[in-house]
């Protein structure tokens, strides 16, 4: 693990703007808000979409 990482897993830079500590460690603003919006999306249509609830997993999974 680096200590002095520039970009978040994704490829966001970490800013001051978009970064915030969490329990000790640097959360990308960026990620979270595409994070809430997968579980928005999920929660809205997951009972409409087959498929969709294993789709929000495999993107939790690549970190999403
Ligand atoms: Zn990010």
């Amino acid at each position: 693990m680096k200590l002095h990482r520039t970009h978040c897993p994704q490829g966001h830079e970490y800013t001051p703007a978009n970064t915030y500590l969490w329990h000790g460690s640097k959360v990308c603003r960026a990620c979270r808000r595409e994070r809430a919006a997968v579980d928005n999306l999920a929660r809205r249509s997951w009972r409409k979409v087959p498929g969709l609830s294993k789709l929000v997993a495999a993107l939790r999974r690549e970190g999403l």
